[in-house]
């Protein structure tokens, strides 16, 4: 059976890129171009840059390299929004556009060969292919010991989602689609893909050192992804409240009774130590545990106001045109 081929987008987020951007462009065009040259993808096929409001020249060389060359196109974000928002609006512009998606960083972190495999995958029947690193040489022992905890972390916190994988993926317009419904404001990809179902698989890759520029994700932004990954998909956290809540109270039960026989045996003039910690430790727990609540009760404000999820403030296209 000859299979139609499929339209591609690549969607690539940039950030401040401009040391890397002139580089990995040139790779992602001579990949595009060697998959359509050996008949996998059809030459409809594009690679789509979402800037995200970067304060640097990174949409100046997005629009020259549009300009240049059809196969690039690009959108740019009225600001800076997030990686996550960035990969999103990249998706959900595409969406009607294309056959498949493969989103993938523009550092030159990821192996592009890898798109070769996953396209693989989707001709077998695959509609969601998970780009996976096999190795992390390549990384500081600090950045390896902190990015595995994250994954296990999340893991841990209930959030379904693939060890050691990234935004590298590729998904079909089908499943766009269905993303297109999840219609929250806190986004983080890397769970709510598999939430999405549909059957999918995963390819390994290994990962290189960034080829330029610095990387965008410290330790505090990491942080801050897996709070958000864990509230916007997990309500584990606030079971684990009841569960200390269920501890505590059966600590305090036996405190109570041995003041009470302390009283009834007329040993209660001591017990100063005692009190203070008990005030410590039952004012720390308490303030934990509003603030994880107030996490949640946060994310709740955030989603009832419905902001929009991303802007686009410009395209290097014209969006009414059938054919870009
Ligand atoms: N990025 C983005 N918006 C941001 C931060 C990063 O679009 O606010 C992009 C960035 O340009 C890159 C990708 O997200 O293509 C991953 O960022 P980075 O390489 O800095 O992260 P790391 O690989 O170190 O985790
Ligand atoms: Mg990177």
């Amino acid at each position: 059976m000859t299979q139609k081929k499929p339209i591609l987008y690549i969607i690539i987020p940039c950030y401040n890129e401009e040391q890397v951007l002139p580089i990995t462009s040139k790779m992602f065009l001579d990949k595009l171009n060697q998959l359509i040259y050996n008949n996998k993808i059809n030459s409809e096929s594009r690679i789509m840059f979402v800037n995200d409001g970067s304060k640097d020249h990174t949409w100046e060389i997005i629009k020259r390299l549009s300009r240049d060359n059809s196969y690039f196109l690009g959108i740019c974000q009225s600001r800076n929004r997030g990686h996550q928002n960035a990969v999103l609006a990249g998706l959900m512009e595409v969406q009607n556009k294309c056959d498949i998606t493969i989103t993938i960083d523009c550092d030159g972190q990821d192996d592009i060969n890898a798109m070769d495999d996953m396209i693989e995958a989707y001709l077998d029947g695959c509609e969601v292919v998970y780009g996976v690193r096999n190795n992390r040489s390549t990384d500081s022992f600090f950045k390896r010991f902190t990015a595995e905890g994250f994954y296990k972390l999340l893991n841990w916190m209930g959030v379904e989602c693939i060890f050691n994988h990234a935004d590298y993926r590729l998904l079909s317009s089908r499943v766009i689609k269905s993303l297109a419904e999840f219609k929250e404001v806190n986004i983080f990809l890397r769970g709510m893909v598999p939430l999405v179902g549909y059957k999918s698989t995963s390819i390994f890759y290994r990962r290189e050192e960034r080829i330029a520029g610095e990387s965008h994700y410290p330790l505090k932004k990491m942080f801050a992804l897996a709070v958000d990954g864990i509230t916007s998909l997990s309500v584990k956290p606030i079971r684990m409240i009841t569960t200390l809540g269920f501890v505590v109270s059966l600590l305090s039960f036996i405190g109570i009774m041995w003041s009470i026989i302390s009283f009834i045996l007329g040993k209660t003039i001591t017990g100063w130590a005692s009190t203070t910690c008990l005030l410590c430790f039952l004012g720390g727990v308490q303030l934990l545990c509003l603030g994880v609540i107030g996490e949640y009760i946060g994310k709740i404000y955030l989603e009832t106001k419905a902001r929009p999820r991303y802007i686009i403030s410009d395209r290097t296209y014209d969006e009414s045109k059938e054919n870009i």
